[in-house]
Order: C-alpha cells, then structure tokens, then sequence
C-alpha cells in the first residue's frame, strides 16, 4: 500500500480563501480584525514564526500590531503591555511568542491574556474547556491536525489514537480533542517504555515528538493513517518530521509530509481562531447595543 498524502498547504490555502468573506462581512460592520504578537528576545527562530504570522495576518485582511520587546524587558512591563491590548478593541487575539527568556514565567504571562482574546488556547481557562469539550479557542496545531484528520473522512469514533509527544501545546490537547470525537487514545512520551508496542496498535498515530526518525514502518500498522507534527532542522539544513516518510508511506493510508503538512495548518488556524474572536466581539457589542435601545422601553413600561 502506498500511502494518499495530506496536503496541509493545499487545504490551508482553501480555508484562507474562505477567510476573506468573513473578513468582507467583519468589514461591512466596521471591523477589522486585529491580532498581537509579542516578541520578547530576539530568538531566531522566534522572529521567523513571528514574521511568517505576521505575513498570514497581512495575506488574510487581518490587521497585526507586532510588538518587539528587549530580552531584558521586566514581566511587569510584558505582563503591563498585555493588559493594554486586553483593554484595546481594536486587538481581537494576543498571542506571546514562547519560548520566554528565563527571568519571565510564562504561566504568569499566559493568564494574564483575556479569555476572550486568548487565540493560541493556552489560557488554563481554554485548557479547561478543552478537558470538559467545550473551548472557546482550540489550540492551533491539534485544531490543524482535526481538519487535517477529516479530509481523509475518517470518523474517529471508537478508533485506537496514538499520540506520541506529551506536551501542553500539542500532545495533551490533541489527545483531549480526540477523546472528545469519542476516539480511544493513548499518549506516550519519553519515558514511555517500548513505544512501538503502543504505535502498532494505532489506527490513527499522530506524532509530535521532535526527534527525526523516531517512526519507522516496523512502528506502524498497515493502513494507519499518520500525522507528523514534528519540525526538525537536520545538519544538512533539510527540515523532516519525526516520521521515516519513504518507509512509512509504504504501509499507512494517508500521511502527512513535512514540510507542507501540519506546518501551514498551524497559522491558518491562528487566523480562525483571531476572525472568530472578531466574530464574537462584534455579536457582544450588537447585543449591549440592543440592551441599550431596549432599557427605556422597560424603564417608561
Ligand atoms: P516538546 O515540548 O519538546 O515535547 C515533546 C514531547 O515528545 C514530550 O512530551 C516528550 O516526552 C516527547 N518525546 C520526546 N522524545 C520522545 C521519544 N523518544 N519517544 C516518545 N516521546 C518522546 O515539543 P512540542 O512543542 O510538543 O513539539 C513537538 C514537535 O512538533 C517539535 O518538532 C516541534 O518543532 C513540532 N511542532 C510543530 C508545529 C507545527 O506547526 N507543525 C507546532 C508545534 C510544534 P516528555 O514529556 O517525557 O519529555
């Protein structure tokens, strides 16, 4: 069997299409959609995630307030410059690039982001909604991953989900996504013992590990579907999942390449989730300005 590829760019590219008449209709109420992202450092590989979201915003009608802040900048300034945006209608999601520099603790930092404009999912608020399956903004890459999931038209009901990779922003979130479309799933990390044991079994096994070559075809069943989250920088400069690509596509049924799979779903979804902020705010203030017109009514009545 040869594996049918999931083309993250090419679904990416269709819902950015459909973007752009939410943006009109945002627009014709007097909206722009306005997300924040905060930079502290000057990382690199920061500042290309950062300029490549910025660039989505710009591409999608999204207006961007990109805010650059020294290494050394106090928590209290980054946590004083939250609160700004928070109070500022014109930014509809806020996004804090991690990693932070170590005198910043980024739990302190993540909560002080609204709920409402809280677009990455990674408020505990959110985290919560995601534990009892009802969150305002999924996070981004397992958000990426469910569409990804249902282009194959699986239904993931009753199916074994393997999610290698434990962490707060893929693996645990993409686990409990999952759990909620009533799927079986398993999370393994590194202090899993015999990983291939668990991955054999899976009929759907997403990996989010950051380790190259960490999947081999002896690790996969035969027609599982594979999703390869991983980014990884090899020597050469050649950018691979975690996922052996040529071996496995010869025994799953659809799997995602890297580049070109998970990767551009990542920031498509970050624009979801900023356009449905928009979204809510503006169904917010139509109802306070319905309230309003209706309080003398009761108030003479
Ligand atoms: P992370 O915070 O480093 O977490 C990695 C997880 O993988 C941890 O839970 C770790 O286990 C587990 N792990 C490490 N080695 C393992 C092994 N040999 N066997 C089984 N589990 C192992 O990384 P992350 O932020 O989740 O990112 C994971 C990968 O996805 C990275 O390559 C990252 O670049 C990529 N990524 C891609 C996107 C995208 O848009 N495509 C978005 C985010 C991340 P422990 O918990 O036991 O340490």
């Amino acid at each position: 069997m040869t594996a049918q590829i999931i083309d993250g760019k090419a679904l990416s590219k269709r819902l950015r299409e459909g973007f752009r008449e939410r943006v009109d209709h945002l627009a014709d109420q007097g909206v722009q959609p306005g997300l924040a992202v905060i930079l502290v450092g000057d990382n690199p590989a920061s500042r290309v995630y950062v300029g490549n979201k910025v660039k989505a915003c710009e591409e999608c009608g999204v207006r961007s307030f990109h805010i650059a802040l020294p290494v050394d900048t106090p928590q209290a300034e980054v946590l004083a410059t939250i609160a700004r945006l928070n109070a500022d209608p014109a930014v509809h999601g806020i996004l804090i690039q991690l990693p932070l520099p170590p005198h910043i603790e980024p739990r302190a930092v993540l909560e002080a982001i609204s709920v409402h404009k809280d677009v990455d999912g990674f408020h505990l608020y959110n985290v919560g909604g995601l534990v009892v399956g009802n969150t305002i903004f999924p996070p981004c890459t397992p958000y990426g991953v469910q569409l990804l999931l249902d282009t194959t038209g699986t239904d993931v009901a009753g199916k074994n989900v393997v999610v290698v990779g434990a962490s707060n922003i893929v693996g645990k979130p993409m686990a409990l996504m999952l759990l909620q479309r009533e799927a079986t799933v398993t999370i393994c990390h590194a202090r899993t013992r015999d990983l291939a044991q668990h991955t054999i079994l899976a009929d759907i096994l997403i990996v989010a590990a950051g380790k190259p070559g960490l999947i081999v075809p002896q690790m996969v069943k035969e027609g599982a579907i594979v999703i390869d989250v991983g980014i990884n920088r090899l020597p050469d400069g050649k950018i691979v999942g975690d996922v052996d690509f040529d071996g496995v596509k010869e025994k799953a049924s659809w799997i995602t390449p890297v580049p070109g799979g998970v990767g551009p779903m990542t920031v498509t979804m970050l624009i979801e989730n900023t356009l449905r902020s928009a979204e809510r705010a503006l169904r917010m203030r139509q109802a306070d300005d319905f309230q309003e017109w209706e309080a003398p009514t009761l108030k003479n009545g």
